[in-house]
């Protein structure tokens, strides 16, 4: 299909001016809930179809998050779109100097599966509010909620303001060669850097929300019990496909034992049995033939069936894992628990932070010199101290990652700033000129200017 005429029909609607009404923003993000909350039994019903998420797992962890940011919107974003003033600079005295907020233009979206509604919708949600226009390319993997969203917004939307495309790399592909003004891609490094390449032939500025190996760290001041239920949810919500699941878990010594007891009575109370509603299917065969690679059978102490017919792995925890083994080399994005034990922490955080900076991070600890140095020493794009994976739901901070784990973020205003340009502006008096800038110059005027900024004498003289 040949894109080009309506990436130049959304461009037409963007110049329009139309997008930059407040009003006009405010009325789509509320008939976007609208059109959510009328097909939320379609939107449950897709999504138990392409890897079998319940309708549980579907409204706390996408719908939920999709609402929230609406409504974040709904109600902050007059102001948050209006000009902010900032104090004038000694130069250019008098006169004002603000901040303008103008969208980019029109923008291309391309989503993950393992979140689908939630990695698509909400960086529509944050486009809409900043006054965009949007292309958007859902994951094909769970073909049901890509065709769901498909229909839901290009029969409801004008496909000069939103339009998805539904397909795969050919489709993402002859995207990705148009003009876009800004590109929003959530999925792997690998295909970030395929995604970032064909960005800078066109100069286009990126959004990376990408993956990496998200390490827990346990020490031996931390709350076992908490640790464990805390780790087990986070860990295995989702089938274990979750970007900022804890890939794997650094355990000190002395409480490790203890620790993986609670971990294997806790997994026993979750029950996540082969059909259970609470527990999400592997994505595909392909992914559960990858997973399954990375399982050492004789490091397994709790778990490690499967069933291929119903794509089902067992939790399954490693223990006495080593920095080497193949569930260390890559991102395990499936419900694999590999544990190093370490009797250091700084040790422990001198080799973490030598690898690739991943997306998330997680201490539990009772020390505070402990999470300082969690804080201080490792670089990753967001985390939690005593929880796993929560600091996704709050819509006041940014969302995003770091190094090999993407560039940018969003949520709340900061997907606001991610889909504007913020423009500098001074407006200058007329009343009131100097000629100190202009030539001929002298070592009069070159005296004035160093003792108004070396002396700050302008400070007295306003
Ligand atoms: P992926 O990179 O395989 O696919 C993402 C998107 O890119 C899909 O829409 C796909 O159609 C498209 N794509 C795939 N190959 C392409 C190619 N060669 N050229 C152009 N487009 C292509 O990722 P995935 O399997 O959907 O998701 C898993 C990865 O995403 C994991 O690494 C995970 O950590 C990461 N992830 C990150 C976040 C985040 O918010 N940072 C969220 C979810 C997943």
């Amino acid at each position: 299909m040949n894109y080009a005429e309506k990436f130049e029909s959304q461009k037409e609607f963007f110049y329009s001016m139309k997008t930059r009404d407040v009003s006009f923003r405010i009325a789509q993000l509320k008939k976007l809930k609208d059109i959510l909350k009328a097909n939320e039994a379609l939107l449950y019903d897709a999504i138990y179809r392409d890897f079998r998420k319940s309708k549980f797992d579907t409204y706390a962890n996408e719908l939920n998050i999709i609402y929230t940011e609406i409504d974040y919107f709904i109600k902050n974003i007059g102001k948050l779109s209006q000009a902010k003033k900032v104090t004038i600079n000694l130069a250019n005295i008098p006169g004002k100097s603000y901040i303008c907020y103008e969208p980019l233009g029109t923008v291309l979206i391309i989503g993950a599966w393992n979140y689908p509604y939630q990695l698509t919708i909400a960086p529509i949600v944050s486009a809409i509010a900043s006054g965009n226009t949007c292309f958007i390319k859902p994951s094909e993997l769970p073909i049901h909620t890509m065709q769901l969203m498909a229909k839901l917004i290009n029969e409801n939307f004008p496909a000069n303001y939103l339009y998805v495309v539904e397909g795969g790399i050919p489709e993402t592909t002859e995207l990705l060669a148009l003009p876009f003004d800004k590109i929003f891609f959530t999925g792997s490094p690998k295909v970030g850097k395929i995604v970032y390449e064909a960005a800078a032939k066109h100069l286009t500025p990126v959004v990376l929300e990408l993956g990496g190996k998200s390490p827990a760290i346990v020490t031996k001041s931390a709350d076992l019990d908490i640790a464990a239920k805390r780790i087990v949810w986070g860990k295995f919500i989702n089938g274990g496909q979750t970007c900022i699941a804890p890939d794997y878990l650094l355990v000190e010594a002395s409480v490790k034992e203890r620790l993986v007891q609670n971990i294997q009575k806790k997994l026993k109370e979750c029950a996540y049995e082969p059909g259970a509603e609470h527990y999400v299917s592997i994505i595909n065969e392909r992914n559960f033939d990858r997973i399954l690679q990375l399982i050492a059978p004789e490091k397994v102490v709790y778990g490690g069936k499967s069933d291929k017919s119903l794509l089902y792995i067992e939790p399954t925890i490693m223990d006495n894992v080593d920095w080497q083994d193949p569930a260390m080399q890559e991102e395990i994005f499936g419900p694999v628990l590999p544990i190093i034990t370490f009797t250091d922490l700084d040790q422990v955080l001198e080799k973490v932070k030598r690898l690739e900076k991943p997306l998330a991070a997680y201490l539990f600890s009772n020390d505070p010199s402990e999470k300082e140095k969690f804080n201080k020493e490792l670089s990753f794009g967001g985390g939690c101290i005593n929880d796993t994976v929560m600091h996704i739901t709050h819509e006041r901070l940014p969302f995003g990652g770091v190094g090999n784990s993407g560039m940018g973020n969003y949520h709340g205003k900061f997907g606001f700033l991610t889909f504007s340009h913020q423009k500098s502006i001074i407006e200058k008096s007329l009343k009131f000129e100097t000629n100190l800038k202009y030539p001929p110059y002298s070592d009069a005027k070159l005296n004035w200017i160093k003792r108004l900024i070396v002396e700050r004498l302008w400070l007295k003289l306003f």
